[in-house]
């Protein structure tokens, strides 16, 4: 084998390695996307149910206000009740205190109500805030093995690129530039050996004179039927 290819193969096996760990490295994203969506989830019920509390909360100080104008209502009612110089006024103050007392108690009454959903809410509130610092908690450990991993294999591909540039020191300018081109491509394996009179990739059969300028002078020919690059193997 020609002296190039044999340093050609050296820097593929170190490019192969980099896939590797690249490869390694993107799988762990899968893993920290979902526990994101756990955490999400939790978040966003939570938000919800504040969100919810805040509405009737609101709900409750609209009931207090009508609460006070029915009372003042009341109240005015009452003084023209005292006020009054004929039995048709005491008739019409008479209704006029009634309907306030009623839609004074009335308003009270959805007061009440309100508040009570209110607690209610507080509490499922309280729970869903337990069970976000619960998958927080639990996530911490799954997330500090993550990070760690990350750094690791980010280290291993740091060193592996490293490699590949010393290796890749050995290789021809235009032959290492030609294989950079396909490989950037294919991003897997890029050269592969004649296998007889063929592609040992695909099987594609390679023409004689072709392969003979492949022994003699290292040169790589692409195959036509994968792309992919060949050498001459012995
Ligand atoms: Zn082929």
């Amino acid at each position: 084998m020609h002296p190039d290819v044999q340093a050609l193969l050296a820097v593929q096996r170190d490019d192969l390695e980099i896939y590797r760990l690249e490869s390694k490295l993107a799988a762990l994203e899968p893993r920290l996307a979902s526990l994101e969506k756990e955490r999400t989830r939790a978040a966003h019920e939570l938000e919800r149910a504040t969100g919810a509390v805040a509405a009737e909360e609101s709900r409750h100080r609209e009931a207090m206000q009508r609460v006070e104008t029915s009372r003042q209502s009341a109240e005015r009612g009452q003084r023209a009740y005292e006020s009054v110089t004929s039995p048709r006024e005491a008739a019409a103050a008479m209704s006029q205190l009634d309907f306030a007392k009623r839609a004074t108690e009335e308003s009270e009454r959805d007061a009440a109500q309100i508040l009570g959903r209110i607690g209610e809410m507080r509490r499922h509130v309280a729970d869903l805030q337990a069970a976000l610092a619960d998958v927080e908690h639990r996530q911490s450990d799954a997330r500090a093995a993550l990070d760690t991993e990350r750094a690791e294999i980010e280290g291993q591909i740091a060193d592996a690129r490293a490699k590949r540039e010393a290796t890749a020191r050995g290789v021809p300018r235009a032959l290492l530039s030609r294989y950079d081109r396909v490989r950037t491509r294919r991003r897997a394996e890029t050269i592969f050996p004649l296998r007889g009179p063929s592609c040992s990739a695909c099987d594609t059969a390679i023409p004689t004179q072709r392969r003979a300028a492949m022994a003699a002078t290292g040169s790589l020919e692409m195959c036509e039927g994968c792309g992919a690059l060949l050498y001459a193997g012995d």
